[in-house]
């Protein structure tokens, strides 16, 4: 059982809740930021149980002098929306996310939180934390900084389970320059929607970032082993992918499709446009 919630300074704590997202994490961390007026980060479970502890938990902030003031969304996967409608009715705050998620999640978003904006929290400590618009994983995906050196990742990095780039969602080259630009901003904490916080999380961006490229020059190589025929995504995912579980092949086959999308967009790779059923990747122009 997880410990919750957790304290982890005088101005953040974190709850996490159970929720339908990528095994084998099993929890997306909801975190309370600000000494005083409070915003609430991901109404992220769905489920009816975990609701009610999570409105326990947000209905006894007030009882350390802590004051909810609205609830923010990183982005739109259902592992960090599935409570949107139900947890700010309930609560009677409002919500404030980036408007590409704004356009796609049910309930009604009362402030876009676009780059550069600041959300000031007042208090003992006060604080202001500045948003970043960090599209590549999902187009409204926000992180928030405090001038403390601390980051709320969302979906960026996780510290338990995977990341997942999926085509239509995502997009492998603005996530990579995503990674790079809060690499340079050597963050001193981490907070990621799941697992435990991260220390020095500029490691974690850049490893991260290579891991990608290494699958990167894998795929590369993979359509280039095909020569002039080329190959289609299923025949490449097994050659690609050939140090990974074949668990994780279908969802190692939506992240192949992001790469191979990324390739053609910087004229590396071609798709065979003759092809009638399954498109083939050609090495080249
Ligand atoms: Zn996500």
């Amino acid at each position: 059982m997880t410990l919750r919630p957790r304290e982890l300074s005088r101005s953040v704590a974190s709850f996490p809740a159970r929720t339908p997202t990528l095994p084998p994490a099993t929890h997306t961390n909801s975190y309370a930021l600000g000494a005083r007026d409070v915003v609430l980060v991901e109404p992220a479970t769905p489920y009816e149980d975990e609701q009610r502890a999570w409105l326990e938990w947000a209905r006894a902030l007030p009882s350390s002098g802590r004051v909810p003031k609205a609830i923010v969304v990183t982005h739109h996967h259902v592992d960090h929306v599935g409570g949107v409608d139900v947890l700010s009715r309930e609560l009677g705050l409002p919500l404030w996310a980036h408007a590409e998620t704004a356009s796609r999640i049910s309930a009604p978003v009362e402030r876009m939180l676009a780059e550069g904006d600041v959300i000031d929290l007042a208090g003992p400590v006060p604080a202001r934390w500045r948003v970043l618009h960090t599209p590549g994983h999902a187009p409204g995906h926000v992180c928030l900084l405090d001038e403390a050196g601390t980051l709320v990742v969302g979906d960026m990095v996780a510290s338990v389970g995977t990341i997942l780039i999926a085509p239509g969602d995502g997009d492998m080259k603005v996530y990579l320059e995503q990674l790079e630009r809060l690499a340079a901003l050597d963050a001193r904490l981490a907070l990621p929607a799941h697992g435990e916080p991260i220390d020095t999380p500029s490691l974690l961006f850049r490893r991260y970032v290579a891991h990608r490229l290494m699958r990167e020059a894998k795929v590369l190589a993979a359509v280039a082993g095909h020569g002039v025929e080329g190959a289609t995504d299923d025949q490449l995912l097994p050659e690609a992918y050939d140090d990974t579980p074949v668990t994780i092949w279908p969802i190692a086959l939506l992240s192949l499709r992001a790469h191979l999308a990324k390739l053609e967009g910087e004229g590396r790779i071609r798709v065979d446009a003759r092809s009638t059923e399954r498109p083939r990747y050609i090495a080249g122009r």
